[in-house]
């Protein structure tokens, strides 16, 4: 079932996002040659923590750290670690936060130093593809309306879209229906109705969209080990213009 959030319920999604977005600025900051994940894995709890929400995604299901650090070919759910960032690597990070029991959830992949023209095409791709799914999520739609905008653009540009992982409604639960698939025809599923919150977070890789996982049980990989790139925002289908919860602007 998916849930139609009352407009009081919106803001605290949108609390929480607004946690995630200003968390990730500030790792924006950071991120350059030699700086851990760990060390950002440290600074997104602190600033979570001091803004009296917590870390949703430490301890969901036993991952071990505050937010997921995916780098080059690892496609998502990369865990914070000693290893520390090289010039022309590519990082994805994943942040979720829950506050006054309501969650929010984003992504954004960063370029660490000057990257190759590859991926930084790849980032620019997925990062648009993000909004043209978005754009989509408008009450009337049918939900593959959004998978198929993303799908759409990223193959015309000679890349992949990963088809195991996918985007997901977001309330009172990290991962609640509908699972948001970033692939698909148009004009299927359920129709979107003001008042859905969801996750809609693209994956997309230069080579095979085919992914597997590494043996630490969480990290998820291109299986030619090219590389990926990741982007997400917490939404709200509204009567007008969908509305992107996880930025620091005002809606
Ligand atoms: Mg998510």
């Amino acid at each position: 079932m998916i849930y139609i959030r009352s407009q009081r319920e919106v803001l605290k999604i949108e609390a929480s996002s607004r946690i995630v977005a200003d968390t990730l600025a500030l790792l924006a900051k950071e991120i350059r040659p030699g700086i851990t994940t760990l060390r950002l894995d440290r600074l997104a709890e602190e600033n979570i923590r001091s803004q009296n929400a917590k870390p949703a995604f430490k301890g969901y299901n036993g991952f071990p750290a505050s937010i997921c650090t995916s780098i080059d070919e690892q496609v998502v759910h990369g865990i914070p670690s000693k290893r520390e960032l090289r010039e022309g690597e590519i990082i994805g990070i994943d942040v979720g936060v829950l506050k006054d029991g309501y969650y929010g959830d984003a992504a954004f992949t960063y370029a660490v130093g000057e990257v190759d023209e590859t991926k930084r095409l790849l980032m620019n791709v997925t990062e648009e593809s993000l909004y043209l799914g978005i754009e989509q999520a408008r009450a009337g739609n049918h939900l593959s309306d959004i998978g198929h905008a993303i799908q759409s653009y990223v193959e015309s540009h000679g890349f992949s879209v990963v088809r195991t992982l996918v985007g997901h409604g977001i309330g009172t639960q990290l991962h609640e229906a509908p699972e948001i698939p970033n692939y698909g025809d148009p004009g299927r599923g359920p129709e979107l109705k003001s008042g859905m919150c969801l996750a809609i977070e693209p994956m997309v890789n230069v080579g095979t969209f085919e992914v597997e996982s590494l043996e630490d049980g969480w990290t998820m990989v291109t299986r030619d080990r090219k590389p990926s790139a990741h982007y997400e925002h917490t939404i709200a289908i509204t009567d007008h213009d969908p509305l992107i919860l996880s930025t620091r602007e005002t809606g």
